[in-house]
């Protein structure tokens, strides 16, 4: 459980008395006519909602101190240091629009899931159990301030101890991500506290059954190594369990198994540097398909010149470097672009053409989901990224746009040989546990 981005985390939360920190301020959050109206009405002692300082990209509240509440005797003094927490996802799982449409007018637009949440609630605390909100709000600014006010809403309805951790960017912090469970998994141990994850779980509605909108909750369940229930199954008792189905989008595990078995490089006949380097060499593929990997590791140590357009600004750019190595220079370049038609390679083929020297094309197969799976892995996932290759996440765009306009590189391209690359991961037991997870 250890990597840059938890402790990063925890920078962002003052692990020792943050219900009473200065920084937070109770009602600060608490905006919208309505909300505000009801939120008067309560009680003082409802209405204890406090914002926690948190990273960028979280909502954190708590309502009442989970460790100073009064029937729980495992925070603080006593006993064990090992801590049960329920943890729910919100929207559809807790709660559900009151109005019946698909998403909240407002934030007085909410009601219960069930008529059987509450009590269950109260009995898990009952239990030991400390409760805890996972949820994504990837809102703008508007809705999210709604949002905020029908957190304090929620939580004073409920009369417990609760916390509400929520991702609102497309970061390690939105579910599947488990961003938000390193936050907590922190949290506790600054206060010399261990999640007793073997007790603990995980009840979320988007579980990847018929008619759900998505399977992320049972994959965030998979990737923190918690058990999970669908409401049905937590609330009401169902015993249809979700755990058979299969998830959507790219299963690492089974990318790795296949990785494993087939070769890095095809055709395999001849040999991947030539006796002779100076030549042209096409790099065509996803961005975070391993191209610049693959000329680290086998066209660098032969002296080959990287020419990538990120770096260089413009195509002319790129193709002067190119001229100017193969007319006075020894050494062959590798262009380390997308490099994704026929139109733009046609540029680097007609140089060699015209200068006489070789040019081949290297073309990275990996899918569009394996690429993203590999952005996503390398911005957020990854601990141990040199800086030199260390990027921030690419847009979707980037993405779209590549498998939109891909032309698959061909010998009617004059090229003089063309090799597939198969993405192979490298990494240590450890890494290849962590890219296993399910990204999205
Ligand atoms: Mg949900």
């Amino acid at each position: 459980m250890s990597n840059k981005n938890r402790k990063r985390s925890i920078d962002g939360v003052s692990g020792a008395g943050e219900g009473s920190s200065k920084k937070a301020k109770p009602h600060a959050f608490f905006s919208s006519f309505a909300a505000r109206k009801e939120e008067a009405s309560l009680p003082p002692t409802q209405r204890a909602t406090v914002r926690v300082e948190a990273p960028p990209t979280v909502e954190h509240y708590l309502h009442l101190d989970p460790f100073a509440s009064p029937g729980s005797d495992n925070g603080g003094s006593t006993s064990s240091s090992k801590i049960k927490i329920a943890m729910y996802d919100l929207d559809g799982t807790l709660i559900q629009p009151k109005s019946g449409a698909r998403f909240p007018k407002d934030a007085t637009d909410w009601k219960w899931w069930d008529a059987t949440v509450k009590a269950k609630l109260a009995e898990v605390h009952k239990e030991q159990f400390h409760l805890v909100i996972i949820s994504n709000q990837n809102l703008k600014e508007k809705p999210l301030k709604a949002w905020r006010s029908k957190v304090s809403l929620i939580c004073a309805d409920v009369q417990l101890p609760i916390r509400v951790l929520a991702a609102t960017a497309k970061d390690q912090y939105r579910k599947p991500g488990i961003g938000l469970y390193e936050l907590l998994h922190d949290l506790y141990e600054a206060k010399g506290l261990e999640i007793d994850i073997e007790n603990s779980f995980y009840v979320g509605d988007a579980a990847g059954r018929a008619g759900d909108h998505n399977d992320t909750d049972r994959k965030f369940a998979v990737n923190a190594g918690l058990t999970f229930y669908t409401p049905e199954q937590y609330f009401k008792g169902s015993t249809k369990n979700p755990a058979y189905l299969p998830f959507k989008g790219l299963d690492a595990t089974a990318e790795l198994a296949a990785m494993d078995d087939s070769p890095l490089v095809t055709p395999t006949s001849t040999p991947l540097i030539p006796a002779s380097t100076k030549e042209i060499v096409i790099f065509v593929g996803y961005p975070a398909s391993g191209k610049t990997s693959f000329y680290n590791k086998y066209f660098k140590p032969h002296g080959y010149i990287h020419v990538n357009q990120d770096t260089l600004k413009t195509r002319e750019k790129c193709l002067a470097v190119v001229r100017e190595e193969m007319t006075f220079g020894a050494n062959g370049c590798v262009v380390d672009n997308t490099n994704r038609d026929k139109s733009t390679r046609a540029y680097y083929v007609a140089m060699a053409k015209q200068l006489h020297v070789p040019v081949r094309c290297f073309y990275f197969t990996a899918s569009y989901q394996l690429a993203k799976h590999n952005n996503f892995y390398r911005a957020y996932v990854a601990s141990d990224v040199p800086a030199a290759e260390k990027r921030s996440i690419l847009p979707e765009t980037a993405f779209i746009g590549f498998k939109n306009a891909l032309q698959e590189p061909d010998e009617t391209e004059g090229f003089d040989e063309i090799r597939r690359v198969n993405f192979k991961f490298q990494g240590t037991e450890e890494d290849r546990r962590l890219w296993s997870r399910w990204m999205s």
